[in-house]
């Protein structure tokens, strides 16, 4: 059997995850990506998304991620972020009201270009991001 692989998730407050892993899948920028015991290196852009990995049991765990960076070592993966929240520690009712407030800023928008618009398509896909996480087995 493969060993496992190290996975840290660290945004500028704190440390959110630093544990054992069997794989670990990535929202990077060009796609999902997995990461086994023994990958090739590499460094890649990370998109909002979902981490999804399994832990040393097999539990499946997910973790919201705002974007940032992974580096990937054939023993580790780093993921550097702005947010992440394991699934457990996303408040649902603060997500919808990111939500609503977003889809509010993005109808009174007068231009795609706005950066006031560009600001809350952002925070929308944060939200509808981590309420996708929330929900996922
Ligand atoms: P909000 O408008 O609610 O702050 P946001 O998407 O702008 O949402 P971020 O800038 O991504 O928030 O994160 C700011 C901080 O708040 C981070 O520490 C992040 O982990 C935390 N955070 C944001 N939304 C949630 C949530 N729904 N549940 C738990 N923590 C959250």
């Amino acid at each position: 059997m493969a060993d496992n692989i190290k996975l840290e998730v660290v945004t500028p407050e704190k440390s959110v995850v630093s544990e054992e892993a069997q794989i670990v899948m990535s929202p990077g920028s060009e796609g999902e990506f997995g990461v086994l015991d023994g990958h090739t290196p590499f460094l890649t852009t990370l998109k909002a998304g979902m981490i999804r990995y399994k832990d040393t049991s097999g539990a499946e765990r997910a973790v919201f991620v705002s974007g940032g960076f992974a580096e990937a070592l054939p023993d580790r993966v780093t993921i550097l972020a702005e947010s992440a929240e394991r699934r457990r520690d996303i408040n649902i009712d603060r997500a919808k009201a990111a939500l609503s407030r977003a889809e509010e800023r993005i109808g009174k928008g007068m231009s795609d270009n706005e950066i006031d618009v560009i600001r809350a398509k952002a925070a929308l896909i944060r939200a509808i991001t981590r309420l996708n996480v929330v929900q996922t087995k």
